[in-house]
């Protein structure tokens, strides 16, 4: 199967031109390619509600919401058109207002939710070991105008649910998580996906479960599942008089046959991508200045991404080098999430000034650099990668 990383999504940098060039084809090695189901299986489930001319929010729709509310043990699921209005339709249906904490560490589409609702985004910062929000934080930035926490799961390592919930109950505050890249992640045993008041998926070809596009919303609660259905549909029920300011948000049949025909490859994908993780780091542990992200004891990630920090001055290089001296091998990197939001345009008027506001999150942003990991990636390729990064680590040659 091909499969052009330019059309997956635009929001990364491409492998610099010359070096792709000069490189053949069996050289490269790409960051992402998408497991994706045999398009037979998507066209025979697709075929029926085609030829019925149902071709959005129908019974494909239904079946892959109700499949999935089953595998992530929650109550209800609710498709949408993507990640991001996933989280749109969820701070809406919530009735958020005032000020939201959420990392700065992540994909900036947490905050552009926030900013869509009219809601002040609060920066907290990261944990320097799971990359993950830290709990100390948001509760030094929940003030009395706080009516959300959103966690997010980076990378697919599944963050301080239960710290997050004990301080939202306190605050009596709502709790979202964006579990973006956690689909099939658990959390002290469980799956991810029930925790909170909602958590939210992201369906598009980087993350795990792939429908083309899409979001999903799970919930234990009725009320809010209920109104997450009317706001996918412009926010009516039925009565054309709407209960909230919705969106178009539907799910088509088409993505929904991907997502059913999908959901089976999901458990050999994760441990396909946690064999990858080991790998790399047995084979990078030992060199001065690389740190991982780590898992916390009882929980599984996905490694929707597989990332090293570069120590500056343990390693003796830089993040920019070694991500440069990959791609001059032909092998393809990106800097998941660098900057760090609260360095961005669009964000900085919301970081608190100082110099050392977010200490750890610009630590991390400024020295992440995110490794190759698919399914198809070859034991070959991560040993290739590895060695370039010991060369420059170590400055041997
Ligand atoms: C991908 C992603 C989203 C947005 O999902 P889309 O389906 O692309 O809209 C939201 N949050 C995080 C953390 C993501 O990585």
């Amino acid at each position: 199967m091909t499969y052009k990383i330019t059309s997956v999504t635009s929001d990364h940098a491409l492998l610099d031109r010359a070096s792709e060039r000069a490189l053949s084809e069996h050289d490269r090695v790409r960051f992402v390619r998408p497991s994706l189901p045999e398009l037979a299986d998507v066209n025979r489930a697709y075929q029926k509600a085609y030829e019925q001319g149902v071709l959005t929010n129908g019974c494909l729709a239904r079946k892959f919401e109700d499949a999935v509310a089953e595998r992530l043990n929650v109550r209800y699921c609710v498709a949408v058109s993507s990640g991001t209005s996933a989280l749109m339709l969820t701070y809406r249906a919530l009735d958020l207002h005032g000020e939201v904490v959420l990392p700065s560490f992540t994909f900036f589409a947490t905050a552009h939710a926030a900013l869509w609702n009219n809601l002040r985004p609060v920066f907290a910062d990261c944990l320097s070991d799971t990359w993950n929000l830290d709990p100390q934080d948001v509760a030094r930035k929940i003030t009395a105008k706080t009516s959300a926490v959103i966690g997010v799961h980076v990378g697919g390592n599944p963050c301080d649910v239960k710290t997050l919930e004990n301080e939202c109950g306190r605050a009596g505050i709502k709790l979202v998580f964006d579990a973006a890249h956690a689909f099939g992640s658990t959390y002290g045993g469980q799956p991810v996906g029930g925790s909170g008041d909602a958590e939210i998926f992201s369906l598009t070809p980087t993350k795990t479960l792939v429908c083309g596009e899409g979001g999903l919303i799970t919930t234990n609660d009725a009320t809010l599942a209920q109104r997450l259905r009317a706001g996918r549909n412009y926010g009516d029920s039925g009565s054309y008089d709407p209960e909230l300011l919705g969106l178009n948000a539907r799910f088509p049949e088409f993505n929904a046959a991907m997502g059913l025909a999908g959901l089976p490859l999901v458990a050999s994908k994760i441990r396909r991508h946690n064999e990858i993780a080991c790998a790399y780091r047995e084979r990078l542990q030992d060199i001065p200045g690389i740190q991982f992200q780590q898992v916390e004891d009882g929980n599984a990630s996905t490694f929707k991404d597989f990332s090293i920090l570069v120590d500056p001055v343990k390693s003796g290089t830089s993040r920019d080098e070694v991500a440069s001296a990959l791609a001059s091998e032909g092998i393809e990197t990106r800097k998941y999430y660098s900057p760090a939001m609260h360095q961005q345009k669009l964000y900085r008027e919301f970081a608190e000034k100082g110099d050392d506001a977010l200490p750890v999150s610009t630590r991390v942003a400024g020295s992440v650099v995110s490794l190759p990991i698919y399914p198809s990636l070859p034991d070959e390729a991560i040993e290739r990668v590895a060695a370039v990064i010991e060369r420059v680590a170590t400055g041997r040659d």
